[in-house]
């Protein structure tokens, strides 16, 4: 069942990946229904950022990549892993098709509930985290450019224990955030996102909120946003502040997470192919939105577009999100950065 309750759950779980750090695989095309490869993702190359390392070969079993995890502290330990166990098999047939998989830390020797321990765990172990920003976010892939101890974290905020009807959009967010941590970036980020999408920044919560600050930074100073200095204070908001990364930090916060990768530097490797809009890494159409119960397309952050077709988009292609799980177009880019070499 996915009650309005629930949705209105799910425009406010933000999920989301570091902006410092953050998909070859399959989607069925428009109206050809013909399979074609899709991605938006740390590049297969490892050299800053890319896929887990390969941990060891065995001639049958082909690569394994191991993402090794444990949880931070007791909170963590008692109340974290149904959630997460949950999520690791929302990557199933990806896991069974790749070299990659979830593991505990080696300290742990097989207990699922593992628990970080200093010196004991290793320094890229994924340390899973309760967040004190209420924040659900993740490191995008394996970094290769560090060895500092803790670097790759997992951080999930706001869950209560007690809200047990939350559960379904807890374990898709974590399941959304595991791809980010085994490379995977946003769709709606890619920087050719606006062929296949409509993002309407206006949709946003904070909106009016931003375009009163921004109405005040131009009338203080016309250079305070110079590309602006013909434009309208909502014009400025559409055509210049919500695509910049530079802007979205001081005027329109909540438009952070749909700034496209080439306006981010260490994305600028990031690999792309087609448009998947099924992913479990694509927001919602109504995640954020200042408007949760408008009816299609009313109030919609972001419009899928065929043509002259315009769909709804859901997080892991289902408006359930106990039914919502990775796509083939994920599977197919796990199994090109994680191939089993065999
Ligand atoms: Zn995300």
């Amino acid at each position: 069942m996915f009650s309005p309750m629930l949705a209105l759950l799910s425009s406010l779980l933000t999920i989301s990946a570091y902006p410092t750090n953050e998909d070859t695989s399959i989607t069925l095309s428009d109206s050809t229904n013909t399979v074609a490869r899709r991605w938006y993702s740390v590049p297969e190359m490892r050299v800053t950022t890319g896929p887990w390392p390969v941990k060891s070969f065995d001639p049958v079993t082909g690569n394994h990549a191991p993402i090794v995890y444990c949880y931070e502290d007791a909170w963590e330990i008692g109340n974290f892993p149904p959630l997460v166990g949950q999520a690791f098999s929302k990557w199933r047939d990806a896991i069974d098709r790749s070299a990659l998989d979830f593991v505990p830390d080696p300290s742990c020797y097989g207990i699922l509930e593992c628990g970080c321990a200093t010196g004991l765990t290793q320094p890229d172990t994924l340390h899973i985290i309760r967040s004190i920003d209420g924040q659900t976010k993740a490191v995008v892939g394996y970094e290769y450019d560090s060895n500092q101890d803790g670097r790759h974290t997992l951080k999930i905020g706001g869950y209560d224990p007690k809200n047990q009807e939350s559960v379904p959009l807890y374990v898709l967010a974590i399941a959304h955030e595991l791809g980010h941590v085994a490379g995977l970036a946003h769709e709606h980020q890619r920087p050719d996102r606006d062929i296949d999408l409509r993002f309407d920044c206006s949709a946003l919560v904070g909106y009016t909120e931003g375009i009163t600050k921004v109405s005040r930074a131009m009338f203080e100073d016309v250079n305070n946003i110079p590309e602006c200095r013909h434009l309208t204070p909502e014009k400025c908001m559409l055509q210049v502040v919500c695509s910049s990364e530079h802007y979205v930090d001081t005027y329109m916060p909540t438009a952070f997470e749909y700034v496209t990768g080439d306006q981010v530097p260490t994305w600028d490797d990031f690999e792309t192919g087609l448009f998947d809009p099924k992913s479990i890494m694509i927001y919602s159409s109504y995640k954020g939105s200042n408007n949760p119960t408008g009816q299609f397309p009313t109030g919609a952050v972001l419009v899928g577009l065929n043509g002259d077709e315009e769909f709804q988009i859901y997080t892991g292609g289902d408006a359930d999100p106990a039914a919502a799980g990775i796509s083939d177009g994920d599977i197919e880019r796990i199994k090109q950065l994680y191939p089993k070499g065999i």
